[in-house]
């Protein structure tokens, strides 16, 4: 009853004072660019002014702090300005349930409901189908390649920073209503609260043709969508079509003919003529909480409130193309229902960690997965056997070459599989029973002054690679360093993906007993192993924040590339190589993307007179720490790493080069190519490379 009064008090008051409050579009500045949206954005051809990008980064952050320090006074001031200034009613709607009960009773009693493509809105769906409402989306359907469906981000073309941010211009816009019966829900993106203007960020026209066809408007305005005023609004609106650019264009389909032409324009929407006798179309709020509140009472959590919903974490998501989902999909929201208690949502999630490698506001994602997997109690029984991997690497060096037998006999490797689900089809590399740290003890001669420095190899190499590890020292020594290697021990590395936090805590905790006193020392820690640097330099201070060693060896842990680099820079790497012709295809792991590292490999295989260095980059590899070893994730695992196997197969490749153990065993198994780490080579292409 009281409801519908307000419903009453609402229609008398836009009848009184027609007014609304204000809708900006923010699209590319013209009809044709947005008909050529994907091309517009991907192929810039002006030159645009100069963006500090670090500048905008910080205000992006700022803006998006005070909404979560301020988000009650924000939300009261939206929602009195709404009610005051356009008469529009708000409702606050603890869950999606409340929403979509609120928008059947707006829509009845009509069927038809025309929604943008908004992760808010996504939200929503299941309860507005629920009712029986028949959902309207033409987002797809407009959008056009001209030349390709892109699948993957690294078919399209970044365009620079200045082009993306000056691609979009705002427009105020004056909806109007129609004589259509059809209710328009709009997901929106930033509301300011000070004057009630809402933001939508279009490529192409959908929003346009919503806004044109609806009789009634429903604003959807996740709470943590509301900033102080228009000025920020606009700025996050902004940031959030510059950072969203390219993974707009992702999964578009391809179109037949000449797609410059004719672009089908809400081909499902029902054409509507205005109506004449009244100014502006009614609108309705929702500010919808749906679990946003109890992101910002967790410390795990809080930093996924300051998200803006760019949608950038989703381009490098190895599984984006197949769990896309009808609604769009990206890492973030896939932990907000997970988080919302669907806790099947993160089950798709290979923990490759390339989602947190865009995030402009530096949202841990991965970490926040992991948490959550940890919270859910998601790590099985079987995953155990991956979480203490290096236990099961020691016992098989120890027993070498009998463990090495049986891991080659197929009989032995069914049983194997029934207990740990490791693919019964994938081979193992072989365990060295004379571990490398073993080599290393009874050496016969070291250098016995220079710089000294720690190498920790991992598992792989002081196990299964050692001639990896020898090749590291040989180029350490080779400029002058005197090499330590400590008491080996495994990292844990791969507990944490698996929500196995308190052991990931314990593996940490006992490597800083080790590398604690030898950071304080001043010792720089050096790793080849991408993974084996991930947990030193990012999980570890994670894990254990109150510890200063874990702070202090992620400060002076450097990957070995990424050290050698920094010396030529400085002029100080012995460059006296001997030529090697080869052309190498090289990738570079999840877990050097994730630290901002992989090229300066190919700077230095660079350096190799004849060497020819190719980025090979195809996203993962489908291997993705331990994803790849089950066999249950066989084929998808294999269907990751396609492009990338594509590639390396075709002619003219010598070799395939990355950083990685677990990427160099699936890129031998997809491509059929021998593939070794970059180092390797590099101390081949030192002319006293015999010796160690
Ligand atoms: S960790 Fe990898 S697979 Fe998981 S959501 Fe992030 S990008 Fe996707
Ligand atoms: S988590 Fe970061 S990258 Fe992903 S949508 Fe949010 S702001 Fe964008």
């Amino acid at each position: 009853m009281e409801t519908n009064s307000r419903e009453t008090n609402h229609r008398m008051k836009t009848k009184a004072e027609p007014s609304h409050p204000p809708v900006w579009l923010l699209m590319p500045d013209s009809q044709p660019k947005r008909a050529r949206s994907a091309e517009r954005l991907t192929r810039p051809r002006q030159a645009a002014p100069p963006l500090d990008e670090e500048a905008l980064r910080d205000r992006l952050r700022a803006i998006r702090t005070d909404t979560a320090n301020h988000l009650d006074e924000l939300l009261g001031q939206l929602t009195s300005t709404l009610q005051e200034q356009y008469g529009v009613t708000s409702l606050e709607a603890t869950t999606a349930q409340e929403a979509a009960d609120e928008i059947a009773r707006l829509a009845s009693p009509s069927r038809r409901v025309l929604v943008n493509r908004s992760a808010t809105v996504a939200e929503l769906r299941p309860y507005l189908k629920a009712h029986g409402l028949e959902i309207v989306e033409t987002y797809d359907e407009q959008f056009v390649h001209p030349d390709q469906g892109v699948e993957r981000y690294w078919q399209l073309e970044p365009p620079s920073a200045e082009t993306a941010w000056e691609a979009f211009r705002p427009q105020a816009i004056t909806p109007s209503p129609r004589q259509s019966t059809d209710i328009g829900v709009l997901g929106v993106n930033v509301a300011a609260a000070k004057d009630g203007t809402v933001f939508f960020v279009q490529h192409l026209f959908n929003i346009s043709d919503i806004l044109e066809r609806a009789s009634k408007i429903v604003l959807v305005i996740g709470v943590e969508r509301v900033v102080r005023d228009r000025d920020a609004a606009a700025f996050v609106a902004r940031s959030q079509a510059r950072y969203g650019a390219l993974s707009v264009a992702l999964g578009v389909p391809r179109r037949g003919g000449d797609s410059k032409g004719e672009v089908p324009v809400g081909r499902s929407l029902t054409p509507a003529s205005p109506v004449r006798d009244a100014a502006h179309v009614p609108m309705h709020a929702i500010l919808l909480d749906n679990g946003r509140r109890a992101w910002l009472s967790d410390p795990r959590y809080q930093d996924l409130f300051l998200c803006i919903g760019c949608r950038n974490c989703l381009l490098e998501c190895p599984t984006q193309p197949y769990y896309g989902g009808e609604t769009g999909w990206t890492p973030r929201d896939y932990l907000a229902a997970f988080l919302r208690g669907d806790s099947s949502s993160l089950r798709e999630c290979i923990t490759c960690g390339r989602c947190g490698a865009r995030c402009p506001l530096d949202i841990d994602l991965p970490a926040m997965i992991s948490e959550a997997k940890a919270e859910a109690g998601a790590t099985r029984w079987q995953d155990q056997f991956y979480c203490n991997i290096g236990t099961l690497f020691q016992a098989s060096s120890l027993t070498a070459p009998l463990s090495n037998w049986l891991f080659n006999w197929p009989l032995a490797r069914l049983p194997m599989e029934w207990v740990s689900e490791m693919d019964r089809e994938r081979k193992l590399p072989a365990f060295h029973r004379n571990t490398f740290l073993n080599q290393y003890r009874r050496r016969s001669s070291a250098p016995a002054s220079g710089r000294a420095v720690v190498y920790y190899p991992g598992c792989y190499a002081n196990f299964t690679d050692p001639e990896l590890s020898w090749a590291v020292v040989g180029i350490l020594e080779r400029n002058g360093f005197r090499v330590l290697v400590p008491e080996h021990q495994c990292c844990g590395v791969a507990c944490f993906p698996y929500g196995a936090k308190e052991l990931a805590q314990r593996y940490a905790r006992r490597r800083l007993r080790v590398f604690g006193p030898l950071a304080q020392e001043g010792y720089t820690i050096l790793v080849s192993c991408p993974s084996c640097g991930t947990a030193l330099e990012r999980d570890f201070p994670y894990l254990l924040p109150e510890s200063d060693d874990a702070r202090l060896v992620a400060e002076q842990t450097r990957d070995v590339s990424d050290f050698l680099w920094a010396l030529h820079q400085r002029g100080e790497l012995d460059t006296d190589f001997d030529p090697l012709k080869l052309r190498v295809g090289y990738h570079t792991p999840c877990h050097l993307r994730v630290r901002d590292l992989g090229p300066e490999n190919l700077r230095l295989l660079e350096l190799i007179p004849g060497m020819e260095p190719i980025d090979i980059d195809r996203g993962c590899c489908g291997m993705a720490g331990s994803f790849g070893m089950r066999r249950a994730h066989r084929e998808e695992s294999r269907e990751i790493g396609r492009y990338l196997f594509e590639e390396l197969r075709s002619p003219g490749y010598d070799l395939g080069i990355t950083n990685c153990a677990g990427c160099e065993m699936q890129m031998r198994a997809g491509s059929g190519r021998d593939v070794v780490h970059p180092l390797k080579l590099l101390w081949r292409a030192y002319s006293n490379s015999g010796s160690k």
